[in-house]
């Protein structure tokens, strides 16, 4: 999962960043509203975090624009405390939630992992997939009631198809939300990956569909 940070003040940019990479996600931060809005308006994020007090573009503006452009990803917006007129300007410019300021880095990762599941077609915190189960607030996983060891890029992996699990993902929207941009990593690597979480998970839990991409094969994992 792929989190954009929009934040001026650096160490709460700093803060937060840490925080959602030890949540297992993929974090980009910026500074100014106007690189934040080229960059949701080009690039694929799960979850954006936004600032609205931010320098060349305030974020409501940078909200606004995505939204008239047709932009659906899940934006949390990070208000002023005890500013109740900036969520609610907030939320008519299409924010899906909002945490006034100063908050608890628990309360922001629960708040992200509820956005990105919900805005993925899921209601609650573990996500079904076949014999596969994914506890997002634990993060992890168990094949037919059994847990999975992971590593952290094996477990971001598979988070991401069961997120997905009723679609083919394309080997390049898997490579961008498991490393970012920029990364330079190949598909043979991806392929490796793969290979590694089918001996966990079983020969047939991730089914490769050349030309397509990835499926979780619920039924034979
Ligand atoms: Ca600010």
């Amino acid at each position: 999962m792929r989190v954009l940070v929009v934040e001026d003040e650096k160490r709460i940019a700093a803060d937060v960043g840490a925080t959602l990479r030890n949540a297992g996600y993929v974090v980009e931060t910026t500074e100014d509203g106007e690189e934040a809005w080229f960059l949701g308006d080009t690039e694929d994020y799960d979850l954006i975090v936004l600032d609205l007090g931010l320098p060349k573009m305030d974020g409501l503006a940078v909200l606004k624009r995505w939204r008239a452009a047709g932009r659906t990803i899940p934006v949390l917006v990070l208000t002023a405390r005890g500013a109740w007129s900036e969520r609610v300007e907030g939320i008519d410019a299409g924010a899906d939630d909002y945490l006034p300021k100063p908050f608890h880095m628990e309360e922001l990762v629960a708040r992200a992992r509820a956005l990105i599941r919900r805005s993925a077609g899921h209601g609650g915190p573990v996500i079904s997939a076949g014999r596969l189960t994914l506890d997002t607030r634990q993060m992890r996983v168990t094949a037919g009631g059994v847990p999975v060891n992971l590593t952290p890029l094996e477990y971001r992996l598979v988070a991401y198809l069961i997120h997905h699990h009723d679609r083919t993902v394309p080997a390049p929207e898997l490579l961008e939300h498991l490393y970012g941009t920029d990364d330079g990593r190949e598909a043979n690597a991806l392929e490796a990956l793969v290979a590694r979480l089918r001996k966990k998970l079983g020969p047939r839990s991730i089914e490769t569909r050349r030309g397509f991409g990835y499926t979780i094969d619920a039924d034979a994992a």
